[in-house]
């Protein structure tokens, strides 16, 4: 890639930097040089001293990594957070989510619930998370002040089955006008999953995909009455029937595919289809284990994800690479998925299973300025012998010291930039009050 050689904005120097490009490479006495958010130049310089006319980031003794991806969250509702935990899914949706939902459902709580979330993402390294809610046009909004990078997709479930679909484009039409203007965000379809829509309005979506050259994110396959109810409706499996209405053509990336066959398990490898791993959410649901090592030897690139506050109940990265990982020893055997595959996923094949692999996931000349630097120096990080060993096993979200998206540091020396931090936080407690009381009455309602 050439570096046009441009003014040059802020250099990171002094640490020592994963790339993650396509020869892995790891630059000690790195200097990163940053012009318009882009990464102008990735070198090697000891005693470098920077110029006194740019934002010097000073990361000597610290490792430098591209921003971690989250491929599946619904940060809209992160002040649901632990409001029913320990139940099975169906208990946990209709009894409680679905209810708090119907009457929280608004702009504001959609609006709060994104800061939130982007707080935590900011604090934990996370710089592009792939969102799947309701109001998301407050999720973009939020997203973009917050400086946080991401794909957000209007999520649509058909409760009733009698909306037109002609009213459901019209909504998306101007949701997508609308987050033009937001240079951080991407916009998305986000169809809830194979059984909340209509068949015929499932096919609408995919015709209206490929009309906008937009991103399909979908929940697939998370459980097996899914996966059944599906066979005996319509005869095949949920992948098969998704073949016959053109998705796989389109650009797509499907959340948990747990319940899949060999059969399933090979065609999405064929087709390169995006596909979220989920371990904690998951798992805290009790739906299972996503196939991860198998769907990558077949060729499916896989992102790790968070889900919802809701099931999870964190938007921390770490904690779930490390989760994710051993769990995938557990299923196939130790080292099927060694560290290394593992800081892929959060990064550049996270970035390729969300088609933005042209832009972030790596550090690369060229690529957007999108990384993280982590302070090595705590006592779970000591002795270090393996960058990769240490990120999925003992890596902590405090060590994230700074964090920056297009060029912007978000966070310094753990203070936040861009955002009153105690004002959201105490926003949230407020919330929160009146969610507990809320949940009590609707639960006694019965
Ligand atoms: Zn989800």
């Amino acid at each position: 890639m050439t570096s046009e050689k441009k003014k040059i904005d802020s250099v990171v120097w002094g640490a020592t930097v994963i790339t993650m490009d396509a020869s892995l490479n790891v630059i000690s006495d790195a200097v990163i040089t940053i012009s318009n958010g882009k990464i102008q130049s990735i070198f090697s310089q000891k005693d470098f001293t920077p110029s006194n006319r740019v934002e010097s980031i000073d990361a000597r003794g610290c490792l430098v990594m591209p921003g971690l991806i989250n491929g599946h969250t619904h940060v809209g509702m992160t002040l649901l957070r632990g409001i029913a935990d320990d139940l099975p899914l169906h208990d946990w949706l209709r009894k409680h989510i679905f209810p708090l939902e119907r009457k929280l459902g608004n702009q504001e709580f959609v609006s709060l619930g994104t800061r939130l979330a982007c707080l935590e993402m900011i604090r934990s390294g996370t710089t592009l998370f792939n969102d799947m809610y309701y109001f998301e046009e407050a999720t973009a909004k939020t997203a973009n002040e917050m400086g946080v990078r991401s794909i957000c997709g209007q999520t649509y479930v058909e409760i009733s089955g009698v909306e037109k679909a002609s009213e459901v484009f019209k909504k998306f039409d101007s949701f997508f006008s609308e987050i033009q203007k937001y240079k951080l965000i991407t916009g998305a379809l986000a169809p809830h999953s194979i059984y909340g829509l209509s068949e015929k309005l499932w096919i609408e979506m995919v015709a209206y995909a490929r009309q906008h050259d937009l991103m399909i994110h979908t929940h697939l396959c998370e459980t097996k009455e899914e996966v059944d109810r599906i066979k005996a409706e319509r005869g095949v499996s949920p992948i098969e029937w998704f073949d016959s209405i053109g998705l796989w053509e389109r650009k797509t990336v499907c959340a948990h595919a747990i319940e899949l066959t060999s059969a399933d398990i090979s065609f999405l490898g064929k087709r390169k289809v995006g596909i979220v791993y989920n371990p904690e959410s998951n798992l805290k649901l009790g739906n299972g284990i996503c196939p991860v090592v198998e769907l990558r030897a077949a060729g499916a690139p896989i992102s790790f994800g968070t889900d919802g506050t809701a099931s999870n109940n964190n938007l921390d990265l770490f904690r779930e690479v490390d989760f994710g990982t051993k769990i995938q020893a557990f299923k196939y055997g130790v080292g099927k998925l060694p560290a290394l595959e593992s800081v892929k996923m959060l990064t550049i094949e996270g970035a390729k299973a969300l088609h933005m692999d042209h832009l972030v996931g790596s550090l690369e000349e060229g690529k957007s300025a999108d990384l993280i630097v982590l302070d090595i120096s705590a006592p779970h990080a000591v002795p270090l012998y393996d960058w990769y060993s240490y990120l999925v096993y003992s890596a902590s979200q405090s060590d994230v010291r700074d964090t920056m998206v297009a060029g912007q540091l978000l966070m310094k020396n753990r203070q936040m930039l861009r955002c009153d931090e105690k004002m959201i936080l105490d926003e949230a407690l407020r919330w929160g009050i009146q969610i507990k009381e809320l949940n009590t009455l609707l639960q006694n309602r019965g």
